[in-house]
């Protein structure tokens, strides 16, 4: 490592609050699916930002469309019309086929709005002001106070208690588990179609369908946070897409930008006519010009450049070279996961094998201590697909 980059990291450590273990490079720029540290040194990423940047690092179009609106306006202000942001949610209501679009400036913001929303659908029912949200064990939701509060991960939320209340846990891919929490006063059922931070698991089709006949059955809202395992990562546009099923609400944000932080949550008509009104829920940035040229682009290019078809051709790959890797070490227990969204489920710590990948050039991450996380631009190749496990394999023998 360089003088440059060893003073920038100390510099970064006492001027950034330590809210990250973070890993010991300064990134600089990418191009495809590569990024490069501020000494040169290339790296091919298979973490994508965390499953952010689908369509590749510096894709020209993207970048003009970003340079052109900066030229024209950056923000006005939600209380006048954008054509962007028009365009954007004409665009999303396509692709989704849900029917109303609030944009945020975040995942974790795009949660806290379903969340409201699900509240004001039921106190609009009822006028009670009890009602219960069930969320599942193991989930991520982010970081603010709505969202952790249904994160099932008692680690994140312990030293902020206490949560907004009337959440209960269940467990993903347990109907009867959920069935027991159900009662009067249940208003919605929030997961993740496949969970990600919690370890890749992703729902079964079998529980994703009960759990939708249950919200039938009794009026309760599904919510399904598609923020990580949306945008074409599994194979569809949203993950949900591939049950035969819809969400009554659903959020997503990371990839959905590319690197503009963008989120939204969308409704169907029947969530938009009867939750939220004007003056319930508001955001300064939240669909601005900016974001909303990003987020229009990015759903042209991918159209234009067949990303989901890409990804329904490399993953299968992906999924053989990693079951490869399964056989092939003892230590390796299984993967898991749909599309490019995979883990590798360790019997230990996969700190050091993510170590020795970046010293190798190759950028991999965690879910949970024991898992590797393979999240990679929806633009991958079997080439890049084959560069990466030879690197990973390496690391493996050497251990
Ligand atoms: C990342 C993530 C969030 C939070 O998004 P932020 O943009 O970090 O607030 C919420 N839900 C899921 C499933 C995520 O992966």
């Amino acid at each position: 490592m360089s003088e440059m980059m060893k003073s920038y990291i100390e510099e970064a450590e006492k001027a950034l609050l330590h809210t990250y273990n973070r890993y010991q490079i300064v990134l600089e720029k990418g191009d495809g699916v590569y990024l490069y540290d501020i000494d040169g040194k290339k790296y091919l990423d298979f973490v994508a930002g965390i499953a952010v940047f689908a369509l590749g690092y510096n894709n020209k179009e993207y970048n003009d469309t970003l340079k052109a609106q900066i030229d024209k306006v950056l923000h006005t202000s939600n209380y006048y019309y954008n054509v962007p942001a028009i365009e954007a949610a004409k665009k999303l209501k396509e692709v989704s086929k849900m029917d109303r679009v609030f944009f945020t400036n975040s995942g974790a913001e795009a949660v806290e709005g379903a969340l409201k929303a699900a509240r004001k659908y039921a106190f609009l029912k009822d006028g009670k002001t009890d009602h219960e949200i069930i969320a599942m064990n193991h989930s991520f939701h982010g970081r603010t106070f709505g969202a952790l509060s249904v994160t099932g991960n008692p680690h994140y939320r312990e030293a902020f208690e206490p949560m907004i209340g009337n959440i209960k846990f269940a467990d993903l891919n347990d109907f009867e588990s959920v069935l027991s929490q159900v009662n009067g006063k249940t208003c919605a059922i929030i997961l993740e179609t496949v969970q990600g931070e919690g370890g890749i698991y992703p729902a079964t089709e079998e529980f994703l369908t009960k759990i939708r006949e249950l919200c039938d059955e009794k009026d309760i809202l599904l919510i399904l946070d598609e923020i990580q395992c949306g945008m074409g990562r599994t194979g569809n546009m949203f993950a949900w897409q591939k049950y035969g099923i819809k969400p009554d609400i659903m959020t997503t944000a990371k990839a959905l930008g590319c690197g503009v932080p963008v989120g939204a949550f969308l409704m169907t008509e029947k969530v938009g006519a009867n939750s939220l009104v004007a003056g319930d829920h508001g955001t300064t940035y939240g669909g601005n010009p900016f974001a909303c040229a990003a987020v229009g682009k990015v759903l042209d290019l991918f159209k234009q450049d067949n990303i989901i078809e890409n990804v329904n051709e490399v993953a299968p790959y992906l999924e053989k070279r990693l079951d490869e890797l399964v056989e092939r070490y003892d230590f390796i227990q299984c993967r898991r996961g749909m599309g490019l969204m995979q883990g590798l489920v360790f019997d230990r710590p996969v700190a050091e094998v993510i170590n020795k990948a970046l010293e190798n050039g190759l950028i991999l991450i965690n879910a949970g201590s024991n898992i590797i996380r393979f999240v990679p631009p929806l633009v991958i190749t079997k080439e890049n697909v084959d560069d990466m496990i030879g690197i990973l394999d390496s690391c493996l023998r050497s251990l």
